[in-house]
């Protein structure tokens, strides 16, 4: 049966039996960290930098020499970028994008034209076979022109379905969907449900086997460009049953198939031009030949998509940062106040500089995990994941103090200073546009646990049983000894390093001194989180300040070694200084962390916090309207046939 022959497979007479309120799956929080820990890939077949880096020992030699694509590579890159640059400049109007909270048909037309939605695609297939570094190039040219248009693009490419196809997929699957992608039609990833947002083992949405394919009902919440798209990667749960292994499963579906309605399009606090989408499933049909992978392989691809995914997201934060350097520096030389430019007065000055420093370590850090995953020579998913975290963490900040830097000026919106004969600068609009980084594509706080999870593995790896609620005593005890072996060698290796030797990494000239920093800041990191296992054991886990903040250093340590390779790759003075200043700053923000490892409010945080749920501290509310409304916080629904109209968006081509 082909994707044609879909069809909407239920009578109006069967309909009674199907359409039902859906439970939110009741889920224990163990059975939540099963299912993770089940899609988690637990191999590592290449060296990891960022792995060696949370165990004490600074890998320079997997990151530097600064790895070097083929003239070939980098000549095509430069070429496309440049065509989007061009493009771009002419026809995509940041003001209109924002003042219709729509990208015009034409541009998503032209940019087809152009094979940005192919940029990720093989050649073989219609695509432009971009390296992830060029790719990375062109998100973050086209972010610089509207934020909604990078959006659209890297969900249609990084998470919809050209990449989990490209490793998951069969060679029929490719050639089936591939061309059609690559030619302009638009592709979507459905994971999130009402119910389902970091925890997917709640997944709602099933897939029940039928004769020649799958049949299925659900609700998909907050798709990036579902309202636009062509062809879905849906994530459904299929019931276990004689011949199927059952569990999540990633399906391709056609958005037009029969029983598909999009009932929303959501609106957001930035991202006015993101098409995204409220879509139900109701008896959709969708072959058998179009599941990835197997069944019960859902969450993996996922995952497994995102770890160079992940990579897209922070390419949008380098574009803002070099936008705010822009604004930042000529602004701030030419607005005078109190006598001088306000970029001379030391406070505005700080900002400044935080700006150009971050932005220099930011790109760096992506640049480097790009080539990294082009060469194909190191597992990057670490890296992937502390770029994702410290990119939208950072780019907010840096937003945040380009705001403060342009004064009143940065609260008004650009059509606003325009209609007063001032430059059209979005501030405003660059800050709404960011946040949602630190949501989506693996929230901040489920990125830190994510990265905590691999850097204690080698710990667990030995000492899991050590720490499990559930071994028995005698697992236990055999884990004792297989640890006591393990730490009687690693400890002491923590103890000494290159860092200690004056002339350490003396071939990075005045940026010695911080490698050297680095590396002992590395060691002190395992030592301290080896302390922590050691101190809470089985209770690590839900220690997520702590491990936040020992991520967190990591982020920044990684950041500082990709900034001094990236000088002394590049070797000029501009990239000598800001590599410097870069991580003369990160070195602050590294020891205040280290201190707060273990001189926190933590612990008090965290029992105010139950008193603040159990109503404790309810009469602070007191003195501002209640502003009642007692709809609930996650609507209801059921499955069933939709009520609603079909806002499916059906772009001119
Ligand atoms: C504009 C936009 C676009 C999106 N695009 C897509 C898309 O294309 N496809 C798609 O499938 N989804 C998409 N999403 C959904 C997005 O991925 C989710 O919002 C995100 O995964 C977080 O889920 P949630 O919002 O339900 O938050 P929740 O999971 O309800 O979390 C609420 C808060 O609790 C924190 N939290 C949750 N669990 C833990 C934990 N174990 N420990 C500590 N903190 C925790 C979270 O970090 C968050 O701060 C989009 C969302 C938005 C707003």
């Amino acid at each position: 049966m082909t994707a044609a022959d879909s069809r909407s497979l239920k009578t109006d007479q069967d309909q009674d039996e199907t359409t039902r309120a859906a439970e939110p799956a009741a889920v224990s929080e163990r059975e939540a960290r099963q299912t993770a820990e089940a899609a988690r890939e637990a191999e590592w077949r290449k060296p990891s930098f960022g792995k060696q880096l949370f165990l004490g020992r600074l890998r320079l030699d997997l990151i530097d020499p600064w790895p070097t694509p083929s003239a070939e590579s980098v000549a095509e890159a430069e070429r496309f970028v440049a065509r989007v640059a061009e493009y771009a400049e002419a026809h995509i109007d940041n003001a209109q994008i924002e003042r219709d909270a729509l990208i015009p048909d034409d541009v998503l037309r032209g940019l087809a034209d152009l094979g940005a939605f192919g940029m990720k695609i093989d050649k073989k297939y219609g695509g432009l076979g971009l390296s992830t570094h060029g790719y990375c190039q062109a998100l973050t040219m086209l972010a610089s022109a509207n934020s909604s248009v990078s959006a659209l693009l890297s969900a249609h490419q990084s998470i919809g379905v050209p990449q989990p196809l490209k490793l998951f997929g069969t060679e029929e699957q490719k050639s089936r969907f591939l061309p059609r992608l690559a030619a302009g039609e638009i592709s979507a990833f459905l994971l999130t449900e009402p119910d389902v947002g970091s925890d997917p083992a709640r997944l709602a949405t099933t897939a029940e086997p039928v004769d020649g394919g799958y049949r299925l009902n659900g609700l998909k919440l907050w798709a990036t460009n579902g309202t636009v798209a062509d062809l879905l990667v849906v994530m459904a749960q299929v019931p276990r049953s004689e011949g199927h292994r059952g569990g999540i499963t990633a399906f391709v579906v056609e958005a037009d198939s029969s029983g598909i309605t999009v009932e929303r399009r959501n609106a957001f606090l930035g991202l006015r031009g993101l098409e995204n989408s409220l879509t139900r499933f109701h008896d959709v049909f969708v072959p058998a030949e179009n599941v990835i992978g197997r069944e019960g392989q859902g969450l993996k691809i996922a995952l497994t998509t995102l770890n160079t995914g992940r990579l897209s997201l922070p390419a949008v934060c380098v574009a803002a940062g070099k936008y705010c350097l822009r604004v930042a520096r000529e602004w701030s030389g030419a607005r005078v106040q109190w006598g001088r430019p306000v970029g001379q007065h030391e406070a505005i000055a700080t900002k400044i500089a935080f700006i150009a420093a971050t932005t220099y370590g930011l790109e760096a850090m992506l640049t480097l995990s790009c080539l990294l995953a082009d060469d194909e020579s190191n597992d990057i998913r670490i890296e992937a994941a502390l770029v994702k975290l410290y990119a939208s963490e950072m780019a907010w900040r840096m937003a945040d103090e380009t705001l403060q830097i342009r004064g009143g000026r940065g609260y008004e919106t650009a059509e606003s200073l325009a209609a007063r004969g001032e430059r059209a600068t979005p501030v405003e609009q660059v800050l709404r546009d960011l946040r949602i980084n630190r949501v989506f594509e693996g929230s901040t706080e489920i990125m830190h646990l994510f990265v905590a999870r691999e850097a204690v593995d080698a710990h667990l790896a030995v000492a899991g049983d050590i720490i499990d609620p559930d071994a028995t005593v005698g697992r236990k005890a055999r884990a004792g000894v297989k640890a006591g072996g393990f730490y009687a060698r690693w400890l002491p290796a923590l103890a000494v390093g290159k860092g200690q030797l004056p002339r350490g990494y003396a071939e990075f000239g005045r940026l010695a001194t911080h490698l050297r920093y680095v590396e002992r800041a590395s060691r002190r990191l395992a030592r301290d989180t080896f302390y922590g296992m050691a101190r809470w054991q089985g209770r690590m886990e839900r220690k997520q300040a702590f491990l936040g903040r020992v991520v967190d250093i990591g982020a920044e340590l990684f950041a500082m070694s990709a900034a001094c390779t990236r000088a002394r790759a590049e070797g000029t003075a501009e990239g000598w200084e800001l590599a410097d200043l870069f991580c003369h700053q990160a070195r602050v923000r590294v020891d205040a962390l280290f201190t707060a490892l273990w001189d926190n409010s933590d612990a008090r945080d965290a029992a105010a916090a139950r008193k603040v749920l159990d109503g404790r501290y309810a009469s602070l509310e007191a003195g501002i309207l209640a502003h009642d409304d007692d709809r609930p916080w996650v609507a209801p629904w059921s499955t069933g046939p939709s009520e609603a109209t079909d806002v499916r968006r059906r772009l001119r081509r």
